[in-house]
């Protein structure tokens, strides 16, 4: 003899519960997408005119001017660049959040790029007395296909960081060879500083959005708690990750590695206008 069971069981319930589920996933995807929409409109409408005042600020800097009528422009600039990197920031975040980060291949000469970047932070390294230096070794070819743009995006966080956490001492930027062959290179860059360092407590807390190591010494150095987090989202996108190594009131290293192209394809040439 055969014996079939027939189980049946009401599903209904469970058809409900799901389909609740889907619609509150869907409102929260919506306003997800509709807040970092009003994040990415709402800095750039205020990017727009801050550097037409940066703009202007520069070109009357330029003029003949009082001491004092200098000092209060320079007061009024350094205001309007710290704003500006902040909206830079907001702005940026809410594009990787929104997927809507482009990473490109285009060729350029790293050269160029780490004396020009050197050449933007020099003057504040000065004004701490550190000593900054960005040394390329022998090996690394330095015509290459990549994304300058992002590139020095990231540089650019880690180094000011660097700057920030720094009272006295030097920031390095290595570059140094990983490997290569005909058509890719591989380049590991690392930053490295003798600032304060960070504990192994506070470690977990860098790629936070939004988030400060340290109450007391981020108030003092200012910044939005967000450079970390688009750095390693922006290398992630360009299939590399971020390795930090630091001594509390030692120094922190901050290292990454990228592959470049260093073929002969048809590629558009990198110009600092387009950036
Ligand atoms: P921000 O610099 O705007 O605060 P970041 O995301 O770039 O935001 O950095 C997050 C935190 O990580 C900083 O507030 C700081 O506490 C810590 N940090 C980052 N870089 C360094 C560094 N080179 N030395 C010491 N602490 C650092």
């Amino acid at each position: 003899k055969e014996y079939f069971a027939l189980i049946c069981s009401d599903i209904s319930e469970e058809k409900k519960a799901q389909r609740e589920m889907k619609k509150a996933m869907e409102a929260t995807n919506s306003a997800y997408r509709a807040k970092s929409e009003f994040l990415a409109n709402m800095s750039h409408e205020i990017r727009t005119p801050l550097n037409g005042v940066v703009g202007m600020v520069d070109l009357t800097l330029s003029t003949d001017l009082t001491p004092i009528q200098k000092d209060n422009l320079k007061t009024a600039k350094a205001c309007a660049d710290s704003l500006l990197r902040i909206i830079n920031d907001v702005l940026d975040f809410s594009k990787l959040e929104a997927g809507k980060m482009i990473v490109e291949k285009i060729r350029f000469n790293l050269k160029r790029i780490c004396d020009n970047i050197i050449k933007s932070h020099i003057v504040k390294a000065k004004e701490k007395g550190i000593d900054l230096k960005c040394n390329i070794d022998k090996g690394v070819p330095l015509e290459l296909i990549g994304d300058p743009n992002r590139l020095v995006q990231v540089l650019n966080n880690l180094i000011s960081n660097a700057l920030k956490f720094t009272e006295k001492g030097r920031v390095d930027v290595n570059i140094t060879l990983v490997n290569r062959n005909n058509n890719f290179v591989k380049v590991q860059f690392a930053i490295i500083d003798t600032g304060i360092g960070i504990s192994k407590d506070d470690m977990d807390k860098l790629f936070r959005s939004f988030t400060q190591v340290d109450g007391s010494h981020t108030r003092k150095y200012g910044g939005t708690g967000l450079g970390l987090v688009i750095s390693k989202e922006l290398l992630g996108l360009m299939g590399s990750s971020i390795d930090v190594n630091s001594e509390k009131n030692v120094g922190s290293t901050f290292s990454f590695v990228l592959e470049f192209g260093i073929g002969h394809g048809n590629f558009a040439q990198y110009s600092e206008e387009n950036k």
